[in-house]
This record gives structure tokens, C-alpha cells and sequence, in this order.
């Protein structure tokens, strides 16, 4: 996708600073932190959104979800506590049209998000 902002990331045609990366995602700091440590996982492929996931991507989302856990324990919060978030649409707040996960640390969380 030519003109997707995350697929850039991915190719290195717009930088990032990357924190962790492997043949299927990479993880990225936010550009605009809502916590002490605000990451964002984002797949290789180009999937626009939560609606766009198939059957076969099933490992793909499990696979993030593990990398989430493990850079939690990594970064030193997942004993107290961390969000995953997925935005999907302009209601749900997403903004770029790439699937990817929030890994929210650092501080209390409050529910609900507004
Ligand atoms: P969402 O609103 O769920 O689609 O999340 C998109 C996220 O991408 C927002 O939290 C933005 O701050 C973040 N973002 C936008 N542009 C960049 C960029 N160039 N590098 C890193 N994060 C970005
Ligand atoms: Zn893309």
C-alpha cells in the first residue's frame, strides 16, 4: 500500500524508533505517548482494519498479542498491569489505516476510555 503511513514504517521509507522486530511485525514508540511506554504493534502485511482479519491471519494476531506480553514483561509492568488496544474505524478513534495494537504501560489505567 503505497500511501498507507504504517506500510512505510515497515518498508523504512518514514522513520520510527524501532524497539523490537521479526519476519512478522515490527514495534514502534507512538509519536504522540498517552503512558510511560506507549507502543505500537503493527504487522507486516497490510490489514486496513479489525474487519479486514481472515482466517488466516489467526497466528499472525496471536503472535502479536505474545509479543505484547513479552515486551511487557520485558519493560517491567506486566506484574502491575498494562492495556493492548486495537481503534477500529472513526468511531472506535482510528486514525491510520493499518491494523496495529496500543501496548499501554507505565501508569494506572482508567476505565472507561473515553
Ligand atoms: P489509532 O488512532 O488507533 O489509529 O492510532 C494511530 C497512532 O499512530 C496514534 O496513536 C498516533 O499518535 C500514531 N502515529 C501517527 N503517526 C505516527 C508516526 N509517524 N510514528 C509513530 N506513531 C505515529
Ligand atoms: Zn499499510
Amino acid at each position: 500500500m503505497s500511501d498507507c503511513l504504517f506500510c512505510k514504517i515497515v518498508s523504512g521509507d518514514i522513520p520510527a524508533n524501532i524497539r523490537y522486530q521479526d519476519e512478522q511485525l515490527i514495534v514502534f514508540d507512538d509519536i504522540n505517548p498517552q503512558a510511560s511506554t506507549h507502543l505500537l504493534l503493527v504487522p507486516r502485511k497490510h490489514i486496513s482494519t479489525t474487519l479486514d482479519v481472515q482466517k488466516e491471519d489467526q497466528q499472525l494476531i496471536g503472535h502479536i498479542f505474545q509479543t505484547a506480553a513479552m515486551l511487557a514483561l520485558e519493560l517491567g509492568f506486566a506484574s502491575d498491569g498494562f492495556r493492548v488496544v486495537n481503534n477500529c474505524n472513526e468511531a472506535g478513534g482510528q486514525t491510520v489505516w493499518h491494523i496495529h495494537f496500543h501496548l499501554l504501560g507505565g501508569r494506572n489505567l482508567t476505565w472507561p476510555p473515553g
